[in-house]
């Protein structure tokens, strides 16, 4: 009840826009669920940042629209800051919804892995001191470790709110300029399983490229889509059967794979790696039996980053790459591993 209240006022108090208080900029992001603009605001009060982002959605924004009023209440953190929503109906292509965030930098995580130069371009921005380290694996796991951690930190606020994303990807990753951190965006395929939302759109909405192999994130007698958020006292119930949070982290474990194996970060090398993945049942371990003989040089440099102190990344990546949902690691469990605390991990290979 509180939080509907806590809505309502927050509702009433916020200002107001409408479609010509808005000035658009270049476009971001087009899809076949809406597009995606750099906007600014004509009469700009001074408690709203200068630089905005627009989704202009189809009627699945109104989804997106209540998970991010939810994110903001409860896990402000971890996605882009969502400034207001609304319904925009004198489009002639019938109603829109038009959703405004904080416009949060530049690149997404996609941008960064593109570059030769990853993950050295990102050290900058997420270390604070560079250190006189020369360059090698030590230094690029380092990197690579602290942005496992944020996304991992991100996810792990989602969940903990009973979101489940569903499409976590590099290109829905974006880099806080403001936060220093990456935040994850584009709620546009997320459910919220505690308050009923679970809405399950088209199949061809989910990303093939970084999808767990289960369809289906829930059995399929959960109900589809409600039109208003239903309270259901059994969603939690739901949620602990089902581990739908694991979706997640499966492809959190593609990207944790792309970032340590610089052959496996363009697209097709990452369709290629999912076809040999399934030809060894999801089986991690035996597709490095079916790869490392013959590796080259890329390969081969994932595998010793992964290798590092006693094979705690490897072990790490394993844990979240997995066939069944409830042999993967929660978000939660997965920032206490000791992948992550290299002193744990020091007197770790010490005993061993
Ligand atoms: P789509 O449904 O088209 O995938 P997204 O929400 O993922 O929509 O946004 C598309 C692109 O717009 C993103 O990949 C990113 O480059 C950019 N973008 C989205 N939100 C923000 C933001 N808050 N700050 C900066 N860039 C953003
Ligand atoms: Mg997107």
């Amino acid at each position: 009840f509180d939080m509907f209240v806590l809505a309502f006022i927050e509702r009433f108090f916020r200002p107001i826009y409408k479609k010509d208080d808005v000035v658009l900029g270049k476009k971001l992001g087009e899809g076949s669920f809406g597009s995606v603009y750099r906007v600014s605001l004509a009469r700009k009060p001074s408690s709203m940042p200068a630089d905005l982002v627009l989704k202009k959605a189809t009627e699945y924004g109104a989804v997106e629209i209540w998970m991010n009023e939810r994110v903001r209440r409860a896990c402000a953190n971890s996605c882009a800051d969502f400034l207001y929503g609304f319904r925009e109906t004198s489009s002639k292509k019938g109603a829109e919804y038009w959703l405004l965030w904080r416009f949060e930098g530049e690149a997404t995580l996609a941008d960064l892995m593109q570059s030769r130069e990853f993950p050295y371009n990102v050290e900058s921005l997420i270390l604070r001191e560079v250190q006189d380290m020369p360059k090698g694996l030590d230094r690029e796991n380092r990197i690579i470790l602290t942005i496992m951690r944020q996304l991992l930190f991100a996810l792990d606020g989602l969940h903990s709110t009973g979101i489940v994303h569903r499409d976590i990807k590099p290109q829905n990753i974006i880099f806080s300029e403001g936060s220093r951190a990456f935040k994850i965006i584009d709620l546009g395929a997320a459910a919220d399983l505690r308050v009923g939302i679970n809405y399950i759109p088209k199949e061809f909405l989910l990303d093939p490229r970084y999808a767990a192999p289960e369809q289906y994130i829930m059995s399929t007698q959960t109900p589809s889509a409600p039109s208003a958020p239903v309270a259901t006292a059994l969603s939690p119930v739901l949620w602990q059967l089902n581990l739908p949070d694991r979706f997640d982290i499966y492809s959190v474990g593609l990207i944790f794979l792309q970032m340590a194996f610089p052959g496996l970060r363009s697209d097709n090398s990452l369709i290629q790696f999912n076809r040999q993945l399934k030809r060894c049942d999801y089986d991690l371990v035996s597709w490095r039996q079916s790869v490392e003989p013959r590796a080259g040089p890329e390969l081969r440099k994932g595998f010793e980053l992964l290798d590092l102190d006693g094979g705690i990344g490897w072990e790490l990546l394993t844990s979240m790459v997995r066939f069944k949902a409830r042999q993967r690691i929660s978000a939660k469990t997965a920032l206490a591993h000791p992948y992550f605390d290299r002193e744990g991990l020091l007197a770790l290979s010490f005993i061993q």
